[in-house]
């Protein structure tokens, strides 16, 4: 029998999207994704999404400074409370909102698969799905999962763009960042030198904001120009915190296991010549990529691969019956409590939808 929703992804899109489906009484399913496969912990696609790879979240409504940790212990389910990190902070951490989200979910009654859904055919309705856990073993001992859905919300998100490099990998979460609004307020930035690599409106806003606890930001730009607007170049250019290496890329990310990044090595892309620059703090703006693969074109994307909403201020696609959620189709606001805004609005149509075919 066709599922009434199969929400894709486990961010606070689809977890929001869950809340609202299971509380309408739709009985959601949702792939969270695999925890186990290598290439989603490479690739920042493991499930829970980006903010699981964050620490502190102090911009998120409802998580005033406090002790969570007691509420913790109350809220979780006793199965999943020893795979999580004790509570250090003074507010709630990235991977403990995601982990509340899929509770809340989960006691409305929300199903979750730990699966992957490798692809979708959306041609015809009910909608097919195949999931599986991606290691090679799983496919060929065909244990793919096969599922029809009579409404589809898809709320994979996108992940940040990485240059790639070990030592970046290697530092990622100590002092190796691509978001400064999730970050950049750690005490290890304080009064120290950061770096950020990239030249669009990102980068400057996040060495605008980290210009706020750092002692210097040094831009590294591949290029001698911004791709940033004026307003936003003018803002970079004039702030006296940040310094511009232009025409330059980075290299390497120096550190160590005590303190994280200490330092990177930057090379001018004109002369040839490296340099070394002391930081605490390296924070990547060179885009992000849209987690869409899986949907082999079926769908309209934006220019920049995103699923591209149709309708103003609706989550509709260009397929009936199928939505978009979050970061997957935002690549503006980007913002935990954007997507779980608009994992509720994607609820919202999801139900009307069904309720318009008389399927529920
Ligand atoms: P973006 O405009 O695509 O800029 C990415 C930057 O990273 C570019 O400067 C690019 O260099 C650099 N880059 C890409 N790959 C690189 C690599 N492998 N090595 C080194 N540098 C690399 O992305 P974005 O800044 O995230 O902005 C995305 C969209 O959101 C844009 O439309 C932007 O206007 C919008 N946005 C707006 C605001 C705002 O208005 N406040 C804030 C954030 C984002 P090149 O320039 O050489 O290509």
């Amino acid at each position: 029998m066709a599922e009434n929703v199969v929400i894709i992804g486990s961010g606070p899109a689809g977890w929001s999207a869950a809340i609202y489906t299971a509380r309408a009484n739709l009985t959601p399913l949702v792939f969270e994704g695999d925890p186990m496969n290598d290439l989603n912990r490479l690739q920042g696609t493991a499930p829970l999404g980006q903010l699981n790879l964050t620490t502190e979240v102090e911009n998120y409504a409802g998580f005033p400074a406090g002790n969570l940790q007691q509420y913790l212990n109350t809220a979780i389910s006793k199965d999943q409370l020893p795979y999580m990190a004790p509570h250090t902070g003074h507010g709630v951490s990235g991977p403990e909102l995601m982990e509340l989200m899929r509770q809340q979910a989960k006691n409305f009654g929300t199903r979750v698969v730990s699966k992957d859904v490798l692809k979708v055919d959306l041609s015809k309705r009910p909608f097919k799905l195949t999931a599986a856990n991606r290691s090679f073993e799983d496919i060929v001992d065909g244990t793919l999962e096969q599922i029809e859905a009579h409404s589809i919300i898809i709320a994979t998100g996108a992940r940040a763009n990485y240059l790639g490099l070990p030592s970046e990998d290697a530092y990622k979460n100590r002092g190796v960042s691509a978001c400064a609004v999730c970050d950049g307020a750690l005490p290890r930035f304080r009064n120290r030198a950061i770096v950020v690599v990239g030249g669009g409106d990102s980068a400057v806003e996040e060495a605008s904001y980290l210009t706020k606890f750092g002692k210097v930001v040094y831009m590294v730009h591949r290029r001698e120009t911004l791709r940033a607007s004026k307003i936003m170049q003018d803002r970079a250019l004039s702030n006296p915190k940040i310094a511009m290496k232009w025409n330059s890329a980075l290299e390497e990310v120096f550190g160590d296991d005590e303190n994280g990044v200490t330092g990177a090595r930057l090379k001018n892309l004109k002369t040839g010549a490296d340099e070394t620059v002391e930081a605490s703090g390296v924070f990547l703006a060179i885009g992000h990529t849209p987690n869409t693969l899986f949907l082999d074109g079926q769908l309209t994307l934006t220019d920049k691969k995103y699923i591209q909403w149709t309708t103003a201020a609706r989550t509709f696609t260009s397929i009936e019956g199928v939505f978009a959620a979050g970061d997957v189709a935002d690549d503006y606001y980007r913002q935990a409590i954007t997507a779980a805004g608009s994992g509720c609005m994607a609820a919202l149509d999801a139900e009307r939808y069904l309720a318009a075919q008389g399927t529920h």
